[in-house]
């Protein structure tokens, strides 16, 4: 049956009880090693240590109490669904517990034996009963887990079973988990053991000793974090090798002609921030240390325009520049824009996409090695191809949280300097906001500029809620938006109602704020959406054309480029528009379900309108009732603000997020919180270097430790993201 060694490492499908079915449901939950199961951390606990009496009870109270079973268990009545019941004493007083669909029950108490029971008391009249109750024979409290992890749980896992799983797995590993916390750091903060902490959170006897598993184990991840990122992942010495600088002192008459050109081109005047940001990139630049700079400007802020005019800069100092985009759509957008921009100034820049011609892909190579071409931008598929580049001084990231860690990486590595190439400028944007603390941890001691400040003459863009996602109201606001000549984006949660593969954009919340990949059958989707505006005539008048991540890349790149051409009128997308996509004209979006998505998502989608002078308007439509779903839509409402959303929707998903790190493209976290907790994470990795430093037998055990440990918790899941 299953094997006799079982590790870390193992699938869980290797541990006693979980077959191939259970396994595909773990995965949904992202289990798939013991190691997983082990480090699946419990969202809260119910707590029944407090036993009471009987004679206590009320109704509708939840109760915990011993007690001896006075009648044996019958069936009442003769239906199939009839309950099977019997009745406990505890010497206050006599209550009734009652089982639906359990007719085992029949066979597993007599009279006599003694009981721990829990659960929901109901009155009857004077007469006490419990339907379903918790009841385990038990002399007294001291073997029983009175205090119960409850799971994030995906549909046909129980709490029960991922506990019983969990504790299996433990039973089997647990002389074998590698220690990854210094001496030193385990005696200051007063921590338990590895082995102990994933007991006490699966098995805990109190919420004090669940709380003590956890801080330990959130240590443990903040350390694979901060520790496992810099030595396991990013190429070795980065620091050692100089970057391509840009000289300092005077322009030459003809460099300076072409800046001018280029910053004419932009046909407005740039805000203080984006200017700004420009002059520090200009500074990092000329410095003979790789610059790493990260700029965090709210959706619409004019990101693009410091990219770009970061590119001329380079390329007008005789250097290249690299833009990477997360999709081939944004990769085009934004080599039109610069294309516009470059106009004049003799800069050769180049679109590089996957799909791109084998033959064009030589001809564009040939030009970045000799130097012809100076600005290339694409998708990440220009970093898995052999690019050779002449003197690459700067690469940019935009919307940097869309790649994966291991895209980033790969992007660390090409400047390692092994293939004559230099250490490079390195430059990330992002519209997610990011925690200073949080962004050490992530990227080192990175540099930021902030863009606060929105262009002038943008009108405040007006959301409001409708509570359906049908009626008349929703298609009267399209046309009269499409009446006057401008365009609409509608975004749903799904791309077809039957479809089996959902795309890895169609995330949603869950009830408890939890990034869910579960279908819902009720969530309207783009090609729902598609043939109601085809059954009002609507397409007939507005041509109107659907979108989505799956779609072929030919295809996705010509619709978007008639939408950008306003021939088409009204795109139907799901969330791959989320970022980057750049349409002034479009000033309606209508959101479906708009309680599928969380706050960041729904404030980035919102920023693809009101990027131009007309008043634009967001609808959000949502049929969901529950407070949770009200509050977000409120807040969108009344906050247009990225920064002070983004601080609120980490409050509204509460310190149990687990999914929230995805904004940043780093790896779940199961335990640790990496908003409140990262100045833990200094301290700690602070106490791993002093090993390190040391040096000897003890840094050596440590390091390997925390490499296994980090391979087997993030590195290999992180082409997942
Ligand atoms: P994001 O920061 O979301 O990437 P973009 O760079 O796409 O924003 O810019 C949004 C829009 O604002 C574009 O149409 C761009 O041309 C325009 N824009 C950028 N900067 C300015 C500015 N200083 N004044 C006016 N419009 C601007
Ligand atoms: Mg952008």
């Amino acid at each position: 049956m299953s094997p006799s060694v079982i590790t870390l490492g193992s699938p869980v499908t290797d541990l006693y009880g979980i077959g191939p079915e259970a396994g595909r449901k773990l995965q949904k939950l992202e289990i798939n090693t013991v190691f997983d199961l082990l480090t699946f951390i419990p969202r809260r606990y119910n707590d029944w240590s407090s036993i009471g009496k009987i004679e206590d009870s009320e109704d509708g109270k939840e109760l915990s109490f011993l007690a001896q079973v006075t009648s044996n268990p019958v069936k009442k009545g003769i239906k199939k669904q009839a309950p099977v019941s019997f009745y406990v004493s505890d010497g206050t007083g006599r209550i009734e517990l009652s089982y639906f669909n359990a007719p085992y029950i029949l066979n597993k108490f007599v009279v006599g034996d003694k009981v721990f029971v829990h659960g929901q008391v109901s009155y009857y009249g004077m007469h006490p009963q419990i339907v379903n109750p918790f009841c385990e024979r038990a002399d007294s409290t001291d073997d029983l887990n009175l205090v119960r992890p409850v799971y994030h749980l995906t549909s046909g896992i129980t709490s029960n079973m991922i506990n019983k799983w969990a504790r299996y797995a433990l039973k089997a590993v647990k002389d074998t988990i590698p220690d990854i916390i210094p001496e030193s750091l385990r005696i200051k903060e007063h921590l338990c053991s590895a082995s102990e902490a994933y007991e006490y959170v699966h098995m805990p006897s109190s919420l004090e000793q669940a709380a003590e598993g956890r801080r330990r184990i959130a240590y443990e991840e903040l350390i694979l974090l901060g520790i496992g990122m810099k030595h396991f992942m990013s190429a070795g010495g980065k620091d050692e090798i100089a970057p391509v600088v840009i000289p300092s002192g005077k322009l030459s008459e003809d460099a300076a002609l072409r800046w001018k050109t280029v910053v004419s081109n932009l046909g407005f005047k740039l805000t203080g921030d984006q200017k700004k940001a420009i002059a520090d990139i200009q500074h990092d630049l000329m410095k003979d240390t790789p610059m790493n700079r990260l700029v965090q400007g709210d959706v619409g802020s004019g990101k693009t325009a410091v990219a770009i005019l970061s590119m001329a800069m380079t390329a007008i100092m005789g250097k290249q520049a690299v833009l990477l985009a997360p999709t081939s759509v944004l990769a085009k957008q934004h080599y039109d824009s610069a294309k516009a921009l470059l106009k004049g100034s003799g800069i050769n820049v180049a679109l590089l996409l996957g799909k791109t011609k084998a033959s064009l892909k030589k001809e564009i190579k040939e030009q970045l090695r000799e130097g012809e071409a100076s600005i290339i931008i694409g998708t990440h598929a220009v970093l898995t191809d052999d690019v050779k580049f002449n003197e690459l001084s700067l690469v940019i990231a935009d919307e940097q949280h869309r790649f994966g860690v291991k895209q980033r990486e790969k992007l660390l590595i090409s400047r390692d300097g092994s293939d004559g190439i230099n250490s490079v400028h390195n430059l990330v944007m992002t519209a997610t906001p990011i925690p200073r603390t949080l962004a050490m941890v992530i990227y080192g001691d990175m540099a930021t500029s902030v863009i606060r400040e929105k262009p002038a003459g943008r009108k405040e863009i007006k959301t409001h809620f409708l509570p359906y996602t049908d009626g008349d109201d929703i298609y009267n606001v399209l046309l009269a938006k499409l009446r006057r000549g401008e365009q609409a984006y509608i975004v749903c949660p799904r791309i077809d109602d039957d479809s089996e593969n959902l795309a890895p954009d169609e995330f949603y919340f869950d009830d408890y704020g939890f990034l869910s990949d579960d279908k819902n059958p009720e969530a309207v989707s783009v090609k729902e959406m598609k043939k109601r505006l085809d059954a009002r005539g609507i397409s007939d008048k507005y041509p109107t054309e659907i979108l989505y991540g799956s779609m072929k890349e030919t295809n996705k790149l010509d619709v978007m480029e008639r939408f950008l051409n306003n021939e088409v009128k009204v795109l139907i997308s799901t969330t791959v528009i989320e970022v980057g996509v750049n349409n002034p004209n479009a000033t309606m979006m209508i959101i479906m379900n708009a309680e599928r998505f969380g706050l960041s998502t729904l404030h980035q989608l919102r920023g693809r309108i009101g990027r131009g002078d007309k008043q634009s308007y967001c609808v959000l439509c949502s049929d969901n009732k529950t407070e949770r779903a009200l509050e977000r839509m409120k807040l969108m409402c009344e906050c247009s603000d990225g920064f002070e959303l983004a601080g609120k929707d980490l409050e509204l998903r509460g310190p149990g997020d687990f999914f929230g790190t995805r904004q940043h493209g780093i790896p779940t976290l199961r335990a640790a919180n990496l908003f409140t907790d990262a100045p833990l994470a200094k301290t700690s990795c602070d106490e791993v270097n002093k090993v390190f430093e040391k040096g000897g037998e003890d840094a050596a055990r440590l390091m390997d430790n925390i490499g296994r440990m980090f391979r087997l918790r993030f590195a290999d899941k992180m082409g997942t993201l």
